[in-house]
């Protein structure tokens, strides 16, 4: 991402409205350029700084609300890759589990009628379910 796509970014960053991807891409941006990391934090200030007037909010500290958003998005992301390993980690139990429970059921109707396999790679593979 260069700094003109960052900035187009910016708006829809402090509206939540960017995508994991370009999420990930724009927070890379702005950990090795120092200038639209300045934009952001200038456009968040005036963003939350006019809602939080208008909301009458005591909490006027705009630097540190800045430093919770870019933290919210970090820890956004870091949810994201992990509920995406946790549905890959998933995807494979469960395959593995079926792979063995057709295993299983392969052997256990070999063994219902009596039936020998010819082929000794098959038959290694139901002797050890
Ligand atoms: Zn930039």
């Amino acid at each position: 991402m260069n700094c003109l796509e960052a900035r187009k970014c910016m708006y829809d960053y402090l509206n939540r409205d960017l995508d994991e991807r370009t999420l990930r891409d724009f927070l890379s941006h702005l950990e090795d350029c120092p200038e639209c990391m300045e934009e952001l934090k200038i456009t968040h200030m005036v963003y939350t700084g006019v809602e939080k007037l208008e909301n009458e909010d005591d909490d006027l500290n705009l630097d540190r609300a800045f430093r919770k958003s870019l933290e919210q998005s970090r820890f956004h992301l870091i949810r994201l890759s992990m509920l995406t390993t946790g549905r890959y980690a998933a995807d494979t139990a469960v395959f593995w589990s079926l792979v063995l429970a057709l295993l299983l059921l392969g052997r256990i109707l070999l063994q219902k009628h009596g039936i020998e396999l010819r082929y000794p790679v098959l038959s290694c593979l139901f002797f050890f379910v």
